[in-house]
């Protein structure tokens, strides 16, 4: 009977349709922990800081179920943020942070409010990236309880669990105390108001990727690869596990697709070619753009000053405002309110 109530209820939930992004709520993957114990609704709506609205609507479309007593709707939302987003990857070293960045970046120059949380426990070096260098994170008191203030470099805001550990020293949390610093860290920083906030997540599928997963209101994630056989293997898994919690994969972006010859300009694929391209067709999800290997997109890393924010046209420059821009076009809204300054 449950699983007949269950699916009774996902058929009129998929009747709410989030306005700007044209599609139902379960398929944005906005419905989570959906559970039927004793003729009551519990469910969790992962939702952005100005889709409040979808919560009376939900209870409207549920209380035509006769045999419903009543619906408990958890929202979960991080306040001021109006759209998360993960920059995710199957492996370590793939260029995940270094993409993060630069995507802050260029939604930024697109003149959007962007935060960006580094919340890779193994290796936090989104603070360098940008050109942080140690700095001590202050403790604010609000009225929901002390929150950490986030770090501004070039327009962004910035935290990162490497600015709360001791420098030079590997992050060796695990099990629950891991558990405990992301869910602290996700709800405990005081953002301000955001149109994006970009998670770095850590790479593969383990533990802490899950959890950050579920307990963020990621509504979309993007997962970097290169072209090599083995790294595509890797996201294959990843897109595999965020398709089982729910969470739309929003497109494959290839780094380290090719070189430039400094002479000729000819092109040469050094770490194989076709993988980000092959992956996007078997798992229909879109390639969003592909990066070559460019020693500025290292060197930008090293002092701070992302590639995407270069005065100087490139190749990466242009692929980076082209995600930023088809970002934008997806998910900004286009009343007053919310439009970018
Ligand atoms: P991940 O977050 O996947 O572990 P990083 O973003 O830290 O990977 O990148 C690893 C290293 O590779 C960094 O030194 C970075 O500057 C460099 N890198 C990443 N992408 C490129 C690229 N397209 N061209 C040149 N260097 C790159």
């Amino acid at each position: 009977m449950t699983t007949a109530y269950q699916q009774e209820v996902v058929q009129l939930l998929k009747q709410v349709i989030e306005p700007t992004l044209n599609n139902d709520i379960v398929s944005l993957g906005m419905v989570r922990n959906l559970r039927i114990v004793d003729d009551y609704i519990y469910l969790r709506l992962y939702i952005g800081s100005h889709q409040h609205q979808l919560q009376p609507e939900i209870q409207s479309k549920l209380s035509f179920l006769s045999w419903c007593k009543k619906t408990y709707i958890q929202i979960c939302t991080i306040p001021g943020v109006k759209t998360t987003l993960g920059i995710s990857s199957g492996k370590g070293g793939v260029g995940k942070s270094t993409t993060a960045v630069n995507i802050a970046a260029a939604l930024k120059l697109q003149g959007a409010k962007v935060g960006l949380l580094d919340a890779d426990v193994y290796g936090p070096n989104i603070p360098q990236m940008l050109g942080l260098g140690k700095a001590d994170i202050q403790v604010i008191n609000t009225p929901t309880g002390d929150k950490f203030l986030p770090l501004e470099v070039q327009g962004i805001k910035v935290m990162s669990v490497g600015l709360l550990a001791e420098a030079n020293r590997p992050l060796a949390w695990r099990g629950p105390v891991l558990h405990k610093i992301i869910t602290q860290f996700l709800q405990d920083v005081e953002w301000g108001e955001l149109d994006y906030l970009l998670i770095d997540l850590p790479p593969g599928t383990g533990d802490a990727q899950i959890t950050i997963i579920q307990e963020s209101p990621i509504c979309g994630v993007i997962l970097v690869t290169t072209p090599q056989q083995v790294a595509v293997a890797d996201v294959r898994r990843n897109i595999y596990m965020f398709r089982q919690v729910g969470v739309p994969v929003l497109g494959i972006i290839e780094n380290m697709s090719y070189l430039i010859c400094g002479d000729c300009g000819s092109r040469t694929p050094i770490f194989g070619s076709g993988g980000g391209e092959q992956l996007a067709a078997e798992l229909q999800a879109p390639l969003l753009g592909q990066i070559p290997i460019d020693p500025r997109i290292c060197s930008g890393s090293d002092t701070g000053n992302p590639i995407a924010m270069s005065e100087y046209a490139s190749p990466a420059r242009e692929v980076f405002t082209q995600i930023a821009i088809s970002l934008n076009s997806t998910f900004m809204l286009h009343d007053e309110s919310t439009q970018l300054d």
